[in-house]
Protein backbone atom coordinates (compact mmCIF):
# COMPACT_ATOMS: atom_id res chain seq x y z
CA UNK A 1 0.00 0.00 0.00
CA UNK A 2 3.51 2.33 0.47
CA UNK A 3 1.61 5.56 0.93
CA UNK A 4 -1.69 4.73 0.95
CA UNK A 5 -3.46 4.61 4.41
CA UNK A 6 -6.68 3.43 3.18
CA UNK A 7 -8.00 1.70 0.47
CA UNK A 8 -11.79 0.87 -0.03
CA UNK A 9 -12.56 -1.98 -2.17
CA UNK A 10 -15.92 -2.86 -3.80
CA UNK A 11 -17.78 -1.43 -0.66
CA UNK A 12 -21.52 -2.18 -0.27
CA UNK A 13 -23.90 -1.36 2.25
CA UNK A 14 -27.83 -2.94 1.74
CA UNK A 15 -30.50 -2.35 4.17
CA UNK A 16 -33.56 -4.85 3.66
CA UNK A 17 -36.29 -3.79 3.36
CA UNK A 18 -39.13 -5.73 5.46
CA UNK A 19 -42.89 -6.25 4.92
CA UNK A 20 -45.93 -7.90 6.75
CA UNK A 21 -45.98 -9.92 10.47
CA UNK A 22 -43.01 -11.65 10.14
CA UNK A 23 -40.70 -8.93 8.75
CA UNK A 24 -40.38 -10.92 5.46
CA UNK A 25 -36.97 -9.31 3.02
CA UNK A 26 -38.80 -8.25 0.00
CA UNK A 27 -35.59 -6.30 -1.37
CA UNK A 28 -32.79 -4.03 -0.55
CA UNK A 29 -31.70 -0.34 -0.27
CA UNK A 30 -28.47 -0.20 -1.91
CA UNK A 31 -27.52 2.88 -0.39
CA UNK A 32 -23.85 1.99 -1.10
CA UNK A 33 -23.12 -0.44 -4.03
CA UNK A 34 -19.80 -1.14 -4.85
CA UNK A 35 -17.41 1.59 -3.96
CA UNK A 36 -13.78 1.78 -4.92
CA UNK A 37 -10.75 4.84 -3.98
CA UNK A 38 -7.59 5.03 -2.16
CA UNK A 39 -6.71 7.21 0.35
CA UNK A 40 -2.97 8.77 0.44
CA UNK A 41 -1.22 9.75 3.45
CA UNK A 42 -1.48 13.44 4.19
CA UNK A 43 -4.23 14.15 1.16
CA UNK A 44 -7.90 15.27 1.46
CA UNK A 45 -10.56 13.44 -0.81
CA UNK A 46 -13.75 15.12 -0.84
CA UNK A 47 -16.82 12.94 -1.27
CA UNK A 48 -19.70 14.51 -2.79
CA UNK A 49 -23.04 14.17 -3.88
CA UNK A 50 -26.86 15.15 -3.38
CA UNK A 51 -28.70 14.04 -0.33
CA UNK A 52 -29.74 10.54 -0.29
CA UNK A 53 -26.70 9.51 -2.76
CA UNK A 54 -25.11 7.51 0.08
CA UNK A 55 -21.64 9.42 0.99
CA UNK A 56 -22.49 9.61 4.59
CA UNK A 57 -23.19 5.38 4.94
CA UNK A 58 -20.11 5.19 3.11
CA UNK A 59 -18.56 7.17 5.76
CA UNK A 60 -20.26 5.70 8.53
CA UNK A 61 -18.90 2.07 7.22
CA UNK A 62 -15.12 3.41 7.42
CA UNK A 63 -15.70 4.23 10.46
CA UNK A 64 -17.20 0.73 11.62
CA UNK A 65 -20.12 2.68 13.03
CA UNK A 66 -22.24 0.78 10.94
CA UNK A 67 -20.99 -2.93 9.39
CA UNK A 68 -20.77 -2.99 5.18
CA UNK A 69 -22.75 -5.32 3.69
CA UNK A 70 -19.48 -6.67 1.35
CA UNK A 71 -16.33 -4.86 0.51
CA UNK A 72 -12.88 -4.20 1.75
CA UNK A 73 -11.85 -1.20 4.03
CA UNK A 74 -7.75 -1.49 4.13
CA UNK A 75 -5.66 0.29 6.26
CA UNK A 76 -2.19 1.14 7.15
CA UNK A 77 -2.10 1.37 10.99
CA UNK A 78 0.57 3.42 12.72
CA UNK A 79 2.56 0.38 13.29
CA UNK A 80 2.33 -0.56 10.44
CA UNK A 81 0.07 -3.64 9.52
CA UNK A 82 -2.49 -3.60 7.09
CA UNK A 83 -6.06 -4.71 8.61
CA UNK A 84 -9.71 -5.02 7.05
CA UNK A 85 -11.92 -3.05 8.55
CA UNK A 86 -14.50 -4.30 7.38
CA UNK A 87 -14.32 -7.58 9.07
CA UNK A 88 -12.16 -6.84 12.09
CA UNK A 89 -13.49 -8.07 15.24
CA UNK A 90 -14.38 -5.24 18.33
CA UNK A 91 -11.71 -6.13 19.96
CA UNK A 92 -9.09 -5.35 17.50
CA UNK A 93 -11.14 -2.24 16.30
CA UNK A 94 -11.21 -0.62 20.05
CA UNK A 95 -7.15 0.33 19.91
CA UNK A 96 -7.90 1.80 16.40
CA UNK A 97 -10.23 4.13 17.29
CA UNK A 98 -7.81 6.64 18.51
CA UNK A 99 -6.23 6.52 14.75
CA UNK A 100 -9.93 7.38 13.07
CA UNK A 101 -11.59 10.00 14.39
CA UNK A 102 -15.03 12.11 12.88
CA UNK A 103 -15.84 15.54 13.20
CA UNK A 104 -19.95 15.90 12.73
CA UNK A 105 -21.72 18.48 10.64
CA UNK A 106 -23.22 19.73 14.37
CA UNK A 107 -21.22 18.80 17.36
CA UNK A 108 -23.63 20.46 19.83
CA UNK A 109 -24.98 17.06 20.73
CA UNK A 110 -21.88 15.49 22.28
CA UNK A 111 -20.22 18.63 22.62
CA UNK A 112 -18.19 19.05 26.24
CA UNK A 113 -15.80 21.49 26.02
CA UNK A 114 -13.34 19.71 28.57
CA UNK A 115 -13.14 17.04 25.75
CA UNK A 116 -13.07 13.82 29.22
CA UNK A 117 -14.11 10.78 27.43
CA UNK A 118 -12.17 11.09 24.55
CA UNK A 119 -8.98 11.95 26.38
CA UNK A 120 -10.18 9.37 29.14
CA UNK A 121 -10.16 6.53 26.47
CA UNK A 122 -6.57 7.93 25.75
CA UNK A 123 -5.94 6.81 28.99
CA UNK A 124 -5.33 10.03 30.45
CA UNK A 125 -6.88 9.58 33.96
CA UNK A 126 -4.57 11.97 35.72
CA UNK A 127 -6.82 15.42 35.94
CA UNK A 128 -4.26 17.64 35.70
CA UNK A 129 -2.56 16.27 32.95
CA UNK A 130 -5.84 16.27 31.09
CA UNK A 131 -6.51 20.09 31.75
CA UNK A 132 -3.35 21.11 29.94
CA UNK A 133 -3.94 18.50 26.73
CA UNK A 134 -7.09 20.16 26.89
CA UNK A 135 -5.83 24.02 27.13
CA UNK A 136 -2.94 22.99 23.93
CA UNK A 137 -6.30 21.32 22.41
CA UNK A 138 -8.27 24.46 22.53
CA UNK A 139 -5.27 26.53 21.64
CA UNK A 140 -4.42 24.37 18.50
CA UNK A 141 -7.57 24.97 17.37
CA UNK A 142 -7.81 28.77 17.70
CA UNK A 143 -9.58 29.36 21.42
CA UNK A 144 -8.85 30.03 24.53
CA UNK A 145 -7.92 27.49 27.09
CA UNK A 146 -10.23 29.11 29.74
CA UNK A 147 -13.44 28.14 27.30
CA UNK A 148 -13.05 24.67 28.52
CA UNK A 149 -15.31 25.94 31.85
CA UNK A 150 -17.92 27.88 29.59
CA UNK A 151 -21.07 25.34 29.44
CA UNK A 152 -21.56 24.42 25.56
CA UNK A 153 -24.28 27.26 25.01
CA UNK A 154 -22.51 29.98 25.31
CA UNK A 155 -20.62 28.92 22.12
CA UNK A 156 -21.15 30.23 18.72
CA UNK A 157 -21.56 27.78 15.69
CA UNK A 158 -18.01 28.28 14.95
CA UNK A 159 -16.56 28.42 18.44
CA UNK A 160 -18.35 24.97 18.73
CA UNK A 161 -17.51 23.12 15.28
CA UNK A 162 -14.01 24.20 16.59
CA UNK A 163 -14.23 22.23 19.92
CA UNK A 164 -15.87 19.73 17.48
CA UNK A 165 -11.98 19.70 15.63
CA UNK A 166 -10.27 20.00 19.18
CA UNK A 167 -11.94 16.98 20.63
CA UNK A 168 -11.49 14.95 17.17
CA UNK A 169 -7.87 15.64 17.48
CA UNK A 170 -7.70 14.99 21.12
CA UNK A 171 -6.35 11.19 20.39
CA UNK A 172 -3.57 12.38 17.65
CA UNK A 173 -5.59 10.57 14.94
CA UNK A 174 -4.31 9.75 11.55
CA UNK A 175 -7.24 10.20 9.53
CA UNK A 176 -10.01 12.15 10.00
CA UNK A 177 -13.42 11.81 8.55
CA UNK A 178 -15.16 15.04 8.61
CA UNK A 179 -18.88 14.30 7.83
CA UNK A 180 -20.71 17.77 6.54
CA UNK A 181 -18.58 19.86 8.86
CA UNK A 182 -19.10 23.32 8.11
CA UNK A 183 -22.59 22.97 6.15
CA UNK A 184 -24.52 24.07 9.58
CA UNK A 185 -22.35 27.58 9.45
CA UNK A 186 -22.32 31.02 8.26
CA UNK A 187 -20.19 31.25 4.59
CA UNK A 188 -18.06 33.54 6.36
CA UNK A 189 -17.68 31.40 9.21
CA UNK A 190 -17.19 28.51 6.88
CA UNK A 191 -14.18 29.86 5.11
CA UNK A 192 -12.54 30.31 9.16
CA UNK A 193 -13.23 26.74 9.86
CA UNK A 194 -12.02 25.33 6.17
CA UNK A 195 -8.74 27.11 6.24
CA UNK A 196 -8.30 25.96 10.15
CA UNK A 197 -8.51 22.44 8.81
CA UNK A 198 -6.52 23.10 6.10
CA UNK A 199 -3.61 24.09 8.57
CA UNK A 200 -4.17 21.69 11.19
CA UNK A 201 -3.64 19.01 8.36
CA UNK A 202 -0.19 20.58 7.20
CA UNK A 203 1.26 20.80 11.07
CA UNK A 204 -0.39 17.54 12.03
CA UNK A 205 -0.21 15.33 8.83
CA UNK A 206 -3.78 14.45 8.84
CA UNK A 207 -5.38 12.66 6.19
CA UNK A 208 -8.68 13.80 5.51
CA UNK A 209 -11.77 11.99 4.13
CA UNK A 210 -14.24 15.39 3.61
CA UNK A 211 -17.97 14.47 3.11
CA UNK A 212 -20.24 17.63 1.49
CA UNK A 213 -23.37 18.12 -0.42
CA UNK A 214 -21.42 21.47 -2.00
CA UNK A 215 -18.85 21.24 -4.31
CA UNK A 216 -17.44 24.66 -3.60
CA UNK A 217 -16.58 23.58 -0.21
CA UNK A 218 -15.44 20.69 -1.17
CA UNK A 219 -13.10 21.90 -4.00
CA UNK A 220 -11.37 24.53 -0.98
CA UNK A 221 -10.20 21.87 1.10
CA UNK A 222 -9.73 18.63 -1.14
CA UNK A 223 -6.42 17.14 -3.44
CA UNK A 224 -9.07 14.95 -5.34
CA UNK A 225 -12.77 14.76 -5.45
CA UNK A 226 -15.28 11.96 -5.61
CA UNK A 227 -18.65 11.68 -6.99
CA UNK A 228 -21.00 9.83 -6.05
CA UNK A 229 -24.99 9.04 -7.38
CA UNK A 230 -27.37 6.41 -5.76
CA UNK A 231 -24.54 4.71 -3.91
CA UNK A 232 -22.27 4.28 -7.30
CA UNK A 233 -18.68 6.68 -7.58
CA UNK A 234 -19.91 8.42 -10.85
CA UNK A 235 -16.83 10.38 -10.92
CA UNK A 236 -12.87 10.41 -9.41
CA UNK A 237 -9.91 12.83 -10.31
CA UNK A 238 -7.82 15.72 -8.92
CA UNK A 239 -9.49 18.51 -8.16
CA UNK A 240 -8.27 20.50 -10.28
CA UNK A 241 -8.62 18.25 -13.45
CA UNK A 242 -12.36 17.98 -12.27
CA UNK A 243 -13.13 21.85 -12.37
CA UNK A 244 -11.00 22.52 -15.36
CA UNK A 245 -13.11 19.17 -17.79
CA UNK A 246 -15.62 17.63 -15.89
CA UNK A 247 -16.01 14.15 -17.44
CA UNK A 248 -19.76 13.28 -16.20
CA UNK A 249 -22.87 14.90 -16.73
CA UNK A 250 -23.52 14.94 -13.25
CA UNK A 251 -20.31 16.36 -11.99
CA UNK A 252 -21.00 19.01 -14.26
CA UNK A 253 -24.58 19.94 -13.62
CA UNK A 254 -23.64 19.99 -9.79
CA UNK A 255 -21.15 22.44 -10.86
CA UNK A 256 -23.46 24.55 -12.74
CA UNK A 257 -25.76 24.03 -9.77
CA UNK A 258 -23.08 25.95 -7.16
CA UNK A 259 -25.00 29.19 -6.15
CA UNK A 260 -23.73 32.18 -7.54
CA UNK A 261 -24.44 35.49 -6.48
CA UNK A 262 -26.78 36.40 -9.41
CA UNK A 263 -30.00 34.45 -9.47
CA UNK A 264 -30.15 34.92 -13.38
CA UNK A 265 -27.18 32.79 -13.73
CA UNK A 266 -29.13 29.65 -11.51
CA UNK A 267 -31.45 29.85 -14.53
CA UNK A 268 -29.28 29.23 -17.34
CA UNK A 269 -29.37 25.67 -18.92
CA UNK A 270 -28.07 22.45 -17.90
CA UNK A 271 -28.94 22.81 -13.77
CA UNK A 272 -29.79 19.84 -12.40
CA UNK A 273 -33.63 19.31 -12.47
CA UNK A 274 -35.39 15.91 -11.27
CA UNK A 275 -35.31 14.07 -8.30
CA UNK A 276 -32.71 11.21 -7.02
CA UNK A 277 -33.48 7.85 -8.06
CA UNK A 278 -34.53 5.54 -5.24
CA UNK A 279 -31.46 3.04 -4.33
CA UNK A 280 -34.60 0.30 -3.71
CA UNK A 281 -35.40 0.93 -7.15
CA UNK A 282 -33.13 2.83 -9.25
CA UNK A 283 -33.63 3.14 -13.39
CA UNK A 284 -32.55 0.81 -15.82
CA UNK A 285 -28.92 1.11 -17.82
CA UNK A 286 -26.87 4.38 -16.22
CA UNK A 287 -28.76 5.54 -13.24
CA UNK A 288 -28.30 9.37 -14.32
CA UNK A 289 -30.18 8.18 -17.57
CA UNK A 290 -33.88 10.02 -16.23
CA UNK A 291 -31.65 13.50 -15.66
CA UNK A 292 -29.28 13.40 -18.20
CA UNK A 293 -29.55 15.62 -21.24
CA UNK A 294 -27.30 13.86 -23.23
CA UNK A 295 -28.85 10.39 -22.26
CA UNK A 296 -29.46 7.48 -25.63
CA UNK A 297 -31.31 4.48 -25.95
CA UNK A 298 -27.90 3.04 -24.83
CA UNK A 299 -27.70 4.70 -21.75
CA UNK A 300 -31.11 3.57 -20.75
CA UNK A 301 -30.14 -0.29 -21.35
CA UNK A 302 -26.66 -0.73 -20.40
CA UNK A 303 -25.22 0.12 -17.35
CA UNK A 304 -21.77 2.42 -17.72
CA UNK A 305 -18.30 0.72 -15.59
CA UNK A 306 -16.49 3.16 -14.26
CA UNK A 307 -13.22 3.59 -16.70
CA UNK A 308 -9.80 5.67 -16.55
CA UNK A 309 -10.23 8.17 -19.11
CA UNK A 310 -7.58 10.24 -18.51
CA UNK A 311 -4.52 9.67 -16.45
CA UNK A 312 -5.97 9.35 -12.78
CA UNK A 313 -9.43 10.46 -14.05
CA UNK A 314 -12.11 7.99 -13.99
CA UNK A 315 -15.58 8.39 -15.14
CA UNK A 316 -18.79 5.96 -15.18
CA UNK A 317 -20.39 7.80 -18.34
CA UNK A 318 -20.71 6.06 -21.73
CA UNK A 319 -19.05 9.23 -23.85
CA UNK A 320 -16.77 10.27 -21.07
CA UNK A 321 -13.35 11.33 -23.01
CA UNK A 322 -15.58 11.53 -26.27
CA UNK A 323 -17.90 14.91 -25.43
CA UNK A 324 -17.80 18.03 -23.41
CA UNK A 325 -20.65 18.15 -20.93
FE1 LIG B 1 -25.70 10.54 -19.33
FE2 LIG B 1 -25.54 8.33 -20.76
FE3 LIG B 1 -23.37 9.28 -19.61
FE4 LIG B 1 -25.29 8.18 -18.15
S1 LIG B 1 -24.01 7.14 -19.65
S2 LIG B 1 -24.22 10.05 -17.70
S3 LIG B 1 -27.12 8.86 -19.23
S4 LIG B 1 -24.57 10.28 -21.23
Amino acid sequence: MSDTLLEVRGLQKFFPITRGFFQTVVGHVRAVDGVDFILKEGETLGLVGESGCGKTTASRCILRAIDPTGGQILYRTRDGRTVDLATLPPAELLPLRAEIQMIFQDPFGSLNPRMSEPLLVNGMKNRRERADRVAELLRLVGLRPEFMHRFPHAFSGGQRQRIGIARALATNPRLVVADEPVSALDVSIQAQVLNLLLELQQRLKLTFLFVAHDLSVVRHISDRIAVMYVGQLVELAPTSEIFRQPQHPYTAALMRAVPVADPRVRTADGILSGEVPSPAAPPSGCYFHPRCRHATARCRAEAPALREVAPGHFSRCHFAGEMTF
